[in-house]
C-alpha cells in the first residue's frame, strides 16, 4: 500500500466521536475470530464479575450498553449481521465501537496463493471473481483504525499461541503483530492484550469494562504493563498466590497428581508465569490450574507453547530452588508442625493433659522437650512487648480488682451504690 493510500485510509476511518462529546449511552463492540478454538467466547460468556449480560445490558452504573456483534452469539445472521461492519468500516456506524480478536491472525496471502482463506466473515464481490469470502485478518485491518480500542482475548490473539507454535503452516501472528508497533486506535491506545488459553472469563468483561469506564469518562485508562496486559491482572506470577506455595517453600513435592503438595516436579511452570487464575478461579471462582491439581504450562506467556514444552516435563531451572526447599524445607517444616500442635491445643487440654474430642483419640498434652521449646517460644513471642503469660504475676495484678469485685456480695455492691 503506498503512503497516500494508506493517508487516505486512516482519513477515511477517523472516528465519528471525541470523550469531549459528553458520556456515551451505547458503544458497539465487534467480536472478530481468527486462527480460533471459540474457547475465549465460551469463557467470557461463562463470566460473572462482570457478566456478559450486565455489560449488553448497561447494568453497570455509568457504563454505556454495549451493542455486540459476534459471529456466534448474534441473534442475527448473514446480511443482517454483516450490516453493522460494512457501516463501522465506511465510517457510518454513528457511535463509537471497539475491536475485540479472538484467535491468531493468519497470512492470508498463503491461502490466497492457493485460491483459498484460513478465516473469513462475510463475503464482497470481487471483480471477477464473485462473492468472495472476506477474511478476519482484513477486518481486523479495516475496523482498527476507527475503533476506540483494539482488545485481543487470548493468548492466540495476544501472541500468536497454538496456531503460530513451530511448524505452522499459516503464518499465524498475534494482533499486535499484525497491526505493527505504530498502530494507535481512535483513542491513541495501542492494542490492550489478554492472554490465556483460554482466558479468565472475568479477566475479558473487566478490562472491557475498565476501557468502557475510561471511554464514558468516569474514570482514567486502566494501568497496562509494556506488553499490553492489564498490570492489575498479570502483575504477579501464579507461584506466589498458589494454594499449594507453602509446599514449595517447605520442600514438600508432589512425585504424581492428587498429591496436595507442589506440582513442579510434575512439570509446573508457576514459579515463572504471570496469571492470576489461582486466585480468581477460571470462571465464577471456580476452577484454575492448581486449585484444581493440574500444572501450570505457561498458557498466558508470549513464550507459549513452545518454551514450555515438552509440556509434564521438570522444568530445569527449578533444580536448583527445590534442591535448596528440601534442604531447610524439612526443619522449617518440623518446627511449623511443632508450633501447630500447640496452637491447636486449648490451656485447658494442655493442662489435663487430655482433648475430650469424640472423633479420635487426641494426644492432649506435649512431652518435656516440646514443654521446653514452648517455653522458649513463648518467651520469643512476648518479649519487648506488654502481654503478660496467663497466670503471670503482671495478669494477676491486672486482674486482681476485677476478681475482687466479682467476690462482693451483692448486698456489699447495694451498700457502696
Ligand atoms: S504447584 Fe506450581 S505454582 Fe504452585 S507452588 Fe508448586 S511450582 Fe508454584
Ligand atoms: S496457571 Fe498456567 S496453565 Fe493455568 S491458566 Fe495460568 S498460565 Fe495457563
Amino acid at each position: 500500500m503506498t503512503e497516500t493510500a494508506e493517508t487516505t485510509r486512516q482519513e477515511a476511518y477517523r472516528p465519528t466521536f471525541t470523550l469531549d462529546e459528553g458520556p456515551l449511552d451505547e458503544v458497539h463492540a465487534f467480536w472478530l475470530a481468527g486462527m480460533s478454538c471459540d474457547g475465549c467466547t465460551i469463557s467470557a460468556a461463562g463470566a460473572q464479575n462482570p457478566s456478559v449480560e450486565q455489560l449488553l445490558n448497561a447494568r453497570l452504573p455509568g457504563l454505556p450498553r454495549i451493542v455486540l456483534h459476534h459471529p456466534v452469539l448474534s441473534v442475527t445472521a448473514g446480511k443482517d449481521f454483516m450490516q453493522a461492519h460494512h457501516a463501522a468500516k465506511a465510517g457510518k456506524l454513528g457511535a463509537p465501537y471497539v475491536v475485540l480478536f479472538e484467535g491468531s491472525v493468519p497470512d492470508e496471502r498463503i491461502a490466497g496463493e492457493f485460491g483459498g482463506y484460513w478465516s473469513a466473515m462475510g463475503a464482497d464481490e470481487r471483480e471477477g471473481a464473485g462473492k468472495q469470502p472476506i477474511p478476519t485478518a482484513q477486518w481486523l485491518h479495516d475496523l482498527a483504525p476507527g475503533a476506540a480500542a483494539v482488545i485481543a482475548v487470548g493468548t492466540c490473539a495476544t501472541w500468536g499461541g497454538i496456531p503460530a507454535a513451530i511448524g505452522n503452516v499459516t503464518g499465524a501472528m498475534s494482533v499486535m503483530d499484525f497491526l505493527g508497533e505504530e498502530y494507535l486506535s481512535a483513542l491513541g491506545l495501542p492494542p490492550i492484550n489478554i492472554p490465556g488459553c483460554a482466558p479468565v472469563g472475568d479477566n475479558t468483561t473487566e478490562t472491557i469494562a475498565a476501557v468502557l469506564m475510561f471511554l464514558a469518562g468516569f474514570g482514567p485508562l486502566p494501568e497496562f504493563d509494556e506488553l499490553g496486559r492489564p498490570a492489575w491482572l498479570f502483575g504477579e506470577t501464579v507461584h506466589r498466590r498458589c494454594v499449594l506455595a507453602g509446599n514449595y517453600e517447605e520442600g514438600k513435592f508432589a512425585e504424581s497428581y492428587g498429591e496436595r503438595k507442589c506440582l513442579v516436579e510434575l512439570g509446573c511452570w508457576g514459579p515463572v508465569v504471570q496469571c492470576n487464575i489461582v486466585s480468581r478461579g477460571a470462571n465464577g471462582h471456580m476452577g484454575g490450574c492448581m486449585n484444581t491439581g493440574g500444572i501450570c504450562i505457561g498458557c498466558t506467556m508470549p513464550g507459549f507453547p513452545d518454551a514450555f514444552a515438552p509440556f509434564y516435563k521438570r522444568p530445569p531451572g527449578s533444580l536448583m530452588s527445590t534442591t535448596l526447599s528440601r534442604t531447610t524445607g524439612s526443619f522449617v517444616d518440623y518446627l511449623r508442625q511443632f508450633t501447630l500442635k500447640s496452637r491447636n491445643r486449648t490451656r485447658r487440654w494442655k493442662r489435663d493433659n487430655a482433648v475430650p474430642s469424640g472423633w479420635a483419640k487426641v494426644d492432649g498434652g506435649l512431652n518435656p522437650a516440646e514443654r521446653m521449646v514452648g517455653g522458649v517460644y513463648e518467651f520469643l513471642k512476648r518479649r519487648r512487648t506488654g502481654f503478660s503469660a496467663a497466670g503471670s504475676h503482671r495478669q494477676r495484678a491486672y486482674q486482681n480488682p476485677s476478681h475482687a469485685y466479682i467476690r462482693k456480695s451483692p448486698h456489699d455492691h447495694e451498700v457502696e451504690r
